[in-house]
């Protein structure tokens, strides 16, 4: 059977995936920040998250998925600089910083439900594991790593010599991006923030005493220390957006790495790192909220788009390739996704009895090709989970029957698939009509007539068939009824 490959940013290799225990992935994604409405670039990466996990359930690995709410700390400016969003937007909007956490987080989580996003086994919120931040962080002192400014405790990135490897950048150019936002007390410019002080002259709605003083922790040392208690001192898979690896997850390993081993050992808290790829507006441009230039889920749905059909729209396209937006394209795949349903639905029109399925069941273990019509689709999600090809195994036993394949086997196939494409065939009903006993009995006999090759007889009974209301249809070994 084919192996699951993916795609490591720390190796900048695609490599065959092994987990740390048997069977078993500890998976952490980066959250969202909770001061707006998650756009849809965000969505995207929770999306191409999801499409990871399905793919790991379906190769029978048990999945543990950790995802973090940030709800503190993360500030307007990448290093350490200018407000926290969330204290900037309560401000804004004259409310509580905790109500505004509360209100977005709801809507984001309104949001994974219409794109039928599995949820997490564990949320968390920053807010909630303010202890374990400052134990992080007195480990990180107690090591050496650490200095103070006068606006906070820094990490000293020139201790931990692998510091670039995730970015594969030089040092010079972070210290280019760097110089943009200058902090004249740091030692390093890539040096980063583990817990700023509240500014003296006002009062932050939340902060927390801390052996350093009142404040609250640096953005990154969240996801170090809520993924190390959830998922253990190594585990396997941490993911994120593109735009995560030069300092948000190159500073998260560097606190990991140098917590949890000696910085020097060359040990890695975190096996895989996998990003995807940004969502851009057709100008080229990358969707973000600072840029204001940002489409939410709602306004999609308030266009008739079903959540649905973004869904699609995000599996058309590599996760590591930027995919453009464009109203033609999400009106596309809303067909496609219309195609689908109706596909799907006259598969279960014409799927029978219960009789027919406990047929099926028996003869599916014979019918290799059914087997090899999966397998290719296993091949497609494992090479780095390469869905468009995928999509198209699944599309087309959908809305064509090229192989000849009964109404209950393509059921089958479809619902298996759906495990990882994720449109919740599972949940699509039709009326079935209620078929009269009499009406039964005829068909009975019809199809005893029909092996005995009785065609009057057959013919006969289908007239009365007809009389009752109702139409027979053969199949090769069964037949179908409808109401007329
Ligand atoms: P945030 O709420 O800003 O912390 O972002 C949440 C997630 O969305 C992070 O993993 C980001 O890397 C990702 N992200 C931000 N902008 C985009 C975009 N335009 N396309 C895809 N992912 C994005
Ligand atoms: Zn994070």
């Amino acid at each position: 059977m084919e192996k699951l490959k993916l795609y490591n940013t720390l190796t900048r290799k695609k490599e065959e995936f092994t987990s740390i225990k048997k069977d078993f992935v500890g998976l952490y994604t980066c959250g969202p920040t909770v001061y707006n409405y998650a756009h849809i670039g965000n969505l995207r990466t929770y999306i191409f998250e999801d499409i990871l996990k399905r793919i790991l359930k379906y190769n029978d690995y048990k999945v543990k998925h950790v995802m973090n709410i940030t709800d503190v700390g993360h500030l307007t400016g990448d290093r350490d600089m200018g407000e926290d969003r969330l204290e900037k937007e309560a401000k804004l909007k004259n409310k509580s910083a905790w109500d505004i956490a509360e209100f977005y987080t709801k809507e984001f989580k309104k949001n994974l439900k219409d794109l039928n996003i599995l949820e997490p086994d564990i949320w968390c919120k920053a807010t909630d594991y303010i202890k374990e931040q400052i134990e992080l962080v007195q480990i990180l002192e107690e090591k050496a790593y650490t200095y103070k400014t006068s606006d906070g405790i820094y990490f000293d990135t020139s201790k931990f010599p692998d510091y670039n490897k995730l970015s594969h950048q030089k040092l010079e150019s972070l210290q280019e991006g760097a110089r943009v936002e200058k902090n004249d007390e740091k030692k390093n410019p890539t040096d980063f923030a583990l817990w700023k002080f509240s500014p003296k002259h006002e009062k932050r709605q939340m902060e927390w005493s801390s052996p350093w003083g009142i404040g609250f922790p640096g953005w990154h040392i969240e996801c170090s220390a809520m993924s190390i208690k959830n998922l253990g001192e190594e585990f396997d898979i941490h993911c994120g957006g593109i735009d995560a690896v030069n300092i948000h997850h190159t500073n998260e390993r560097a606190q990991n790495n140098c917590s949890v081993f000696d910085g020097e050992s060359g040990k890695e808290v975190v096996k895989y790192w996998i990003h995807g790829e940004f969502l851009n507006i057709a100008s080229g441009d990358k969707m973000a909220k600072s840029k204001g230039n940002f489409l939410t889920l709602q306004s999609l749905i308030d266009k008739n788009i079903n959540p649905l059909a973004f869904r699609l729209m995000c599996l058309g396209t590599h996760y590591r390739k930027p995919l453009t937006y464009s109203e033609t394209a999400i009106q596309n795949f809303n067909t496609t996704l219309n195609n689908i349903v109706n596909g799907y639905k006259s598969i279960l029109e014409k799927v029978n009895s219960e009789k027919e399925i406990e047929d099926f069941k028996k003869t599916i273990k014979e019918k290799e090709y059914l087997i090899s019509e999966l397998s290719e689709f296993r091949e497609a999600i494992n090479n780095d989970m390469n869905m468009a090809v995928a999509f198209s195994y699944y599309y087309d036993i959908i809305t064509s029957n090229k192989v000849g394949y009964s109404p209950e086997e393509r059921k089958k196939i479809a619902l298996k698939m759906d495990e990882v494409i994720g449109l919740n065939l599972k949940d699509i009903k039709i009326e079935k009509i209620e078929i009269p006993e009499n009406v039964k009995l005829l068909a009975e006999k019809r199809l005893q007539a029909r092996k005995e090759k009785n065609w009057i007889e057959s013919d006969k009974l289908r007239d009365e068939i007809n009389k009752l209301g109702f139409e027979i249809e053969d199949t090769k070994n069964n037949y179908n009824l409808k109401k007329k």
